[in-house]
């Protein structure tokens, strides 16, 4: 065994073999694998091997569609056959709301290329005569499903990446892993020990020990799952006979199951709503190429729907049924990337579909390691989208929901109830007690609109317009022309203070920095000039700054900011030590000013001003900015503090007409502004020049990225962001969602990013303190209006 090595790769799953091959690709040649037992013999060996590109999740598709397509070539170079059955796939719809899915779906895929095709219940009948045509209404088929072998494919891998230097040592167990002062490791294992630059933990079911081993609780659960296999059917001989080849592979919505041949036979799997955690505080080490005690009472209500949906399995006697464990993470995505706060330390872990998954995984892994940036937009993959209140219990309760909901849409619209409230600010009661309608993000709950007196506080759940629309068309309207309150504590804040702050803020932000009592908006970057995040910068002195940032990417940006961290530099996290409430809208001045002695007038309280002031008897930071582009403030405070706020400004509003608004009505007026936010218009795969942030880009200083910045202005952007008024059909209004394609000339030019549903009335706004400005405090521009057109943005070709 080497006593050292560039990379270890810590389990050889399906996974950790990936990683290590992409690594290879990518030139790092002195990696090694470790495996406690043999290859494949933690969730990999027991899988179904089922394999498909369609996901609600354009980037994540766009992973599973690289992973599908890798397998011939992997095959080839190694030798080893991977047994891979292209059958195609079907996608069953039995109403008119999978329909609707089904359709979103294949919109999405066609801006990556992806052949998939909406098909009647009578032809998905034809390619799959087993069905029962009067359950369903349509179907989508996609010509790039089908089933590998998970063995054979782990192998492959490993062969490929064997052939370019990589070893792989089996019956070798990582028993600890410890942190040298230089961010290099030593991996303990009971064959000796290897110092590693970088570790990779791709431990699969064990992937929650192995980062125990460093203090860490990851947000990893493995579920048991099921599926069966018949005897040959006569059915399936006939079809194979008739055609000339096997079933295509079928996933059933209403059944909560997928079904494939399998050799003379069917395999048949469910996601069933009894579902079970595995292991759920820890995972035993003598669990070795196990599988579970079968549990078919467990899985009889999708065993009735699957004889009643395809009547010939019913007489079908079951040869073999299979329960295994397999990990998720709480949202059913893998956890990829690097831990905050944790030197040279990886992450390949909760990959529930490694058969689809496991080579985008281990690509956009090793682009990160190699390159420094995954080189797609893998935020819904990235282990930083939890952070420390993603707890054991939180991450159960979750990763059950996940699995039992596996085949279950969730609306663009739909806000999933497990694991909540977690996170609540002080005001949580009094705004529930005003109505509200609350989401969660980052674990926080946050009003999203707030319901009419007297009826009940919930959404429908739709692709279309809900019942939430006309109440958030009156919270916009009420911005526009009165004052409306909302919390605004579902920000990220920082603080960063020592003697070097400005300097080492300087050298990551691509504007100036703002003078002390001022606040800008900046970018960051990466060294390829692209978007790392986006923030407002508030200065409160010469080396004391907060940072306002996305409240999801609080541990992303962490992670940047202390990758980053200079030696006199103090960054710290506020998280809710500092919450806020915002007050936006022409009476919000009128409103603060009295409550407040400072002096809010435009020529002592200019736009773009962050001051320390009391507010009654309340000590705050309030920054005259709002994210609603209208005139306005947000106000931060220290949490015991908030409540007396809240009563305070709501008292001295009533005159003025003030009411509450949440984040719908908030997303919709941005929108209107054209302010763009992390995660939708702004990401990690843009760059400020085509995400058109120029008023955030100042290239006198020197900054990360600013070379490629200056390389893309002087040959011009290759896309850019536009912004279009989007008229839905009257008679049935839809909004867009999120990454609908664009099409242009009969072809797909571009996506649509997601951004607010709802859209806001708007008026012209003239005189007073609206004008043109950097950002904020704009007038909107001229267009929406409830049941008219709805705003979106788009990237697209100039
Ligand atoms: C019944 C069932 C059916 C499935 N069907 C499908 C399907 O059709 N399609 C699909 O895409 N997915 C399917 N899956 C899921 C699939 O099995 C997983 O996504 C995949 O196996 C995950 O691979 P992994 O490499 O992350 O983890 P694992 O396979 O668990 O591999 C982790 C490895 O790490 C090793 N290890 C852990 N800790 C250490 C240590 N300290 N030292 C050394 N080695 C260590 C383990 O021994 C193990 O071999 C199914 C799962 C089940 C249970």
């Amino acid at each position: 065994m080497k006593s050292s090595a560039q990379v270890v790769v810590i389990g050889g799953g399906v996974v950790g073999a990936s990683v290590l091959y992409h690594l290879t690709e990518l030139g790092w040649t002195d990696v090694v694998l470790v495996e406690r037992t043999e290859l494949t013999a933690g969730s990999t060996w027991h899988a179904a091997g089922g394999m498909h590109t369609l996901n609600g999740d354009p980037n994540v598709a766009k992973l599973q569609q690289y992973t599908v397509g890798l397998y011939r070539e992997i095959e080839q170079r190694s030798g080893q056959n991977c047994s891979i059955h292209m059958s195609g796939g079907l996608t069953l719809a039995g109403d008119r709301e999978r329909m609707d899915w089904l359709r979103m779906a294949q919109a999405r895929g066609r801006y990556l290329g992806m052949d998939m095709e909406i098909i009647s219940a009578a032809e998905a009948k034809r390619m799959f005569p087993l069905l029962e045509e009067q359950y369903f209404i349509g179907a989508l088929f996609d010509p790039a499903e089908g089933h590998v072998d998970p063995t054979g494919v782990t192998r492959a891998y490993a062969g490929c990446a064997r052939q370019a230097g990589a070893e792989i040592y089996q019956h070798t167990w990582v028993s600890d892993l410890r942190q040298r002062p230089d961010g290099t490791w030593d991996v303990i294992t009971d064959a000796g020990e290897i110092h590693a630059e970088h570790i990779v933990n791709a431990g699969g079911l064990w992937a929650r020990e192995v980062g125990r081993m460093i203090g860490l609780e990851l947000p990893v659960l493995a579920m048991e799952h099921m599926y069966l296999i018949t005897e040959d059917m006569a059915e399936v001989a006939e079809h194979n006979a008739a055609t000339g080849h096997e079933l295509p592979m079928a996933m059933d919505f209403d059944g909560e199951l997928y079904i494939r041949q399998e050799g003379g036979g069917m395999l048949l799997g469910t996601y069933e709503q009894a579902c079970v955690p595995w292991s759920p505080r820890e995972t035993p080490w003598t669990f070795d190429q196990q599988l579970l005690a079968p549990d078919l009472d467990r899985i009889a209500p999708s065993l009735e729907i699957a004889f009643k949906h395809y009547p010939a399995l019913a007489d079908a006697g079951i040869k073999k049924v299979i329960n295994g464990p397999f990990t998720f993470a709480p949202d059913g995505n893998p956890l990829v990337g690097p831990v905050p706060g944790v030197r040279n330390c990886w992450m390949a872990c909760a990959v529930m579909a490694g058969f689809s998954r496991g080579g985008g995984v281990g690509l956009t892994l090793a682009r990160w390691m190699v390159d420094g940036d995954p080189g797609e937009d893998i935020w819904a993959m990235d282990v930083a989208r939890f952070g420390n209140w993603a707890s054991l219990a939180y991450t159960n309760a979750k990763v059950r929901e996940s699995y039992s909901r596996r085949f279950r849409i969730t609306f663009p619209n739909e806000e999933l109830p497990a694991g909540r409230a977690l996170h609540t600010t002080p005001v949580y009661d009094r705004l529930t007690a005003r109505n509200a309608v609350w989401g969660a993000s980052f674990g926080l709950e946050h009003p999203l609109w707030f319901q009419r007196p007297g009826e009940e506080p919930r959404e429908d759940v739709t692709f279309r317009r809900s019942n939430a629309f006309p109440v958030v068309a009156d919270e916009c309207m009420m911005v526009r022309e009165r004052v409306g309150l909302t919390e605004c504590s579902n920000f990220a804040k920082y603080r960063v203070t020592g003697a070097g702050s400005a300097d080492w803020l300087q050298g990551l932000f691509t504007n100036r920095l703002p003078r002390a009592g001022r606040i800008n908006l900046t970018a960051a970057l990466d060294p390829n000039g692209h978007i790392v995040g986006e923030f407002s910068v508030a200065r409160v002195g010469t080396d004391d700054f907060f940072l306002f940032g996305s409240q999801i990417a609080e541990a992303h940006h962490s992670r940047w900011f202390l990758g980053h961290l200079a030696d006199d530099v103090r960054f710290d996290v506020l998280g809710l030590s500092l919450v806020g409430l915002s007050l936006a809208g022409p009476g919000a001045r009128d409103v603060l000013q009295s409550v407040t002695d400072a002096s809010l007038a435009t020529e002592n309280y200019p736009f773009m001003t962050f001051r320390r002031i009391d507010v009654g008897m309340i000590p705050a930071y309030v920054g005259r900015m709002t994210y609603t582009g209208d005139l306005g403030y947000e106000i931060w405070v220290a949490p015991e503090y908030q409540r007396a706020l809240f009563d305070l400004l709501w008292q001295a509003g009533q005159p003025h007409g003030i009411g509450l608004f949440g984040f719908r009505a908030l997303m919709s007026l941005r929108m209107e502004k054209a302010f763009g936010t992390w995660a939708r218009e702004y990401r990690p795969i843009y760059t400020p020049v085509q995400a058109r942030m120029h008023r955030s880009l100042k290239l006198d200083h020197d900054f990360i990225g600013h070379a490629a910045v200056d390389a893309e202005l002087a040959r011009g952007p290759a896309r850019t962001l536009g912004y279009f008024d989007i008229t839905p059909d009257p008679a049935e209004p839809a909004d867009v969602a999120g990454d609908e394609p664009i099409w242009h000339g009969g072809a797909v030019v571009s996506v649509r990013l997601r951004a607010g549903r709802a859209r806001g009335a708007r008026r012209d706004v003239r005189g007073g303190d609206h004008r043109p400005a950097p950002s904020g405090e704009v007038a909107p521009r001229a267009g929406a209006r409830p049941g008219g057109p709805s705003h979106a943005r788009l990237m697209g070709r100039p």
